[in-house]
């Protein structure tokens, strides 16, 4: 039976960066239940989070200077501040490289099935294989048989997303979120041009409970092939992108001896599902607290839960929890009085709710007694 200090279960984005972290330390196993590592998907996140990291910095595609916000009769938000998209080969191959090169392993095929708890370890059966560790780390994503089976999160809603890489006119602008009137649940357009005349184009929508991942992409071929918008989409390069991104509030941020990660942990503001940033934000401490402890032997349950809201403090998940549920009851109207809202905020604030990083100043508060959307958002994670 192999043994490790740590085993991180998944080898997305949330086990490769843990793993890269923890390997300079410890000694780190990551199973992967695909036969390779996955590149499926791509991140925006704020600026800051990215200069923290500088060692990263050959990953990044482009840093768009503003973003739209856009509603159906084309009332627009420009709302301005540096994000970064980063560029999903480049940054997998070099956390990838980190991790291999700190003597850190990476087994692909290997679909961790059970784990139950020893004095000092915890036992992972992957696959036809028997593995002990201190610690084991769920990076399992939406589809974590630990999430689903222990119930660590009580799912509000999700996010359905279906898009595709898609050729594109040159020099097409940053779409956050545009709204098209299909119906009365919206969706949402979203357009992250890369350098080379390419474009991830997705169609998002949020719901409670339905995946609506099949109608949504009926929406994207309609919006980018009949519309006037058509022009800026030439053509479907390589495979869809469809997902969803379930949002809940953590029941329990960890077991014993198990931590969770990614979107296994709901690192994902729930408001907007873009769980990069959050974690870049927090992995450092995550992985120096975890490292320490395990050394030390000295790792409590008590630990991993301090962990858990390095990612997305309290205060943050609540305020982006009361956003998601009315995010949920939005129609497209709705969704247009937001931008004519974001228009007014300062655009930091809109940043803030978009990566999560509030940190409140004097006028934030005030809003708390404004009316309007933004305000009884903020609002509803004090009360
Ligand atoms: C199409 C799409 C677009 C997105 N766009 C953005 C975006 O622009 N910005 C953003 O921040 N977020 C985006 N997201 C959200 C995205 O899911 C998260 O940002 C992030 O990629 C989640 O990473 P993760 O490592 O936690 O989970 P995942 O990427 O889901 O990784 C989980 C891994 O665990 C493996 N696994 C599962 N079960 C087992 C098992 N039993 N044993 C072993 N391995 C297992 C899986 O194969 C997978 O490789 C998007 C999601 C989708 C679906």
């Amino acid at each position: 039976m192999r043994s490790y200090d740590v085993i991180i279960a998944g080898s997305g984005i949330s086990g490769l960066l843990l793993g890269a972290f923890l390997s300079s330390e410890l000694n780190v196993l990551i199973l992967e239940k695909e036969s390779f590592v996955p590149r499926n998907k791509y991140w925006l996140t704020d600026e800051q989070c990215a200069n923290e990291h500088k060692n990263l910095s050959e990953c990044i595609e482009t840093i768009y200077e503003s973003m739209d916000y856009i509603a159906y009769d084309g009332t627009k938000a420009t709302v301005t501040g540096n994000s970064i998209l980063w560029n999903t080969d480049r940054l997998v191959e070099l956390l990838y490289n980190i991790i291999r090169k700190n003597g850190g392993v990476i087994e692909t095929e290997c679909s961790i099935y059970s784990i139950w708890n020893e004095k000092k370890n915890v036992r992972v059966k992957a696959s036809n294989e028997d593995f002990s560790t201190r610690l084991l780390i769920d990076c399992m994503g939406n589809s974590s048989p630990l999430v689903l089976a222990k119930q660590t999160v009580s799912i509000v809603g999700r996010y359905s997303v279906a898009g595709a890489i898609m050729e594109t006119a040159p020099d097409i602008s940053p779409i956050a979120l545009q709204n098209v009137m299909l119906q009365k649940k919206p969706s949402y357009l979203e357009v992250f041009p890369r350098n080379d005349n390419k474009a991830y184009v997705a169609m998002i929508a949020p719901s409670v409970r339905e995946d609506r991942t099949k109608e949504i992409m009926k929406h994207l071929h309609f919006v980018t092939t009949q519309t006037d918008m058509a022009e800026m989409f030439l053509s479907v390069d390589g495979p869809p992108l469809i997902g969803t991104v379930p949002v809940g509030i953590v029941k329990k941020p960890c077991l014993n001896r198990v931590f969770f990660f990614g979107e296994a942990g709901q690192c994902n503001p729930s408001c907007s599902a873009t769980a990069l940033t959050r974690m870049l934000y927090s992995v450092k401490e995550t992985s120096k607290l975890l490292s320490q402890k395990i050394q030390a032997d000295t790792l409590t349950k008590k630990d991993l839960k301090e962990c858990c809201y390095l990612s997305n403090s309290r205060l943050n998940r609540k305020i982006q929890m009361s956003f998601f549920k009315q995010v949920l009851k939005f129609n497209s109207d709705k969704f247009r009085q937001l931008v004519v809202e974001m228009d007014k905020h300062p655009d930091k604030l809109v940043n803030d709710l978009i990566f999560s990083t509030y940190r409140f100043s004097p006028f934030d508060i005030g809003l708390l007694f404004r009316r309007g959307i933004l305000g009884q958002g903020i609002r509803g994670g004090f009360i």
